[in-house]
């Protein structure tokens, strides 16, 4: 299950307006979203007032449970605090398997430890490097 929210963003002319965000992706049940990320078209939103098309930067959790991997991806300048959202991310963890059960696994919840990430190229830079080294889609099997 993926999860959108709607969310104020400013367009670099000036305008902001309301538009729905990904939030949350998995990507073992939406493999469509997966391709969308490695394209670069993953929250990338269009301004009404100036048609320019623009990468609209928020937190996502990226799941694919067939690889093992949950995500959490920071915005990119977060980096900076790195200590302080690694601390989060664990309890962010902690907490979402208790109130989001069927978001994660049906009957066991995940043994593996969650990932950091600033930045969707950064995640899109592993991504990429796990399917050059096993030759196959680390993500995704459909
Ligand atoms: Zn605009």
């Amino acid at each position: 299950m993926s999860f959108t929210n709607y969310d104020q963003v400013k367009c670099p002319c000036g305008h902001i307006f309301e538009v729905e965000l990904y939030s949350s992706i998995n990507v073992q049940q939406d493999p469509e979203l997966r391709e969308k990320i490695l394209a670069g078209e993953l929250n990338v939103v269009v301004c009404p007032e100036c048609s320019m098309p623009f990468y609209a930067e928020r937190f996502i959790l990226y799941l694919d449970p067939s690889a093992e991997l949950i995500a959490f991806v920071y915005p990119a300048l977060f980096v900076s605090d790195r200590p302080c959202w690694e601390k989060k991310m664990f309890e962010d963890f902690e907490n979402a398997q208790k109130e989001l059960p069927d978001f994660f696994f049906k009957e066991q919840k995940f043994s593996y430890t969650p990932v950091i990430f600033f930045g969707l190229d950064n995640l899109v830079e592993v991504l990429i490097t796990g399917e050059e080294k096993t030759g196959k889609k680390v993500l995704s099997e459909k």
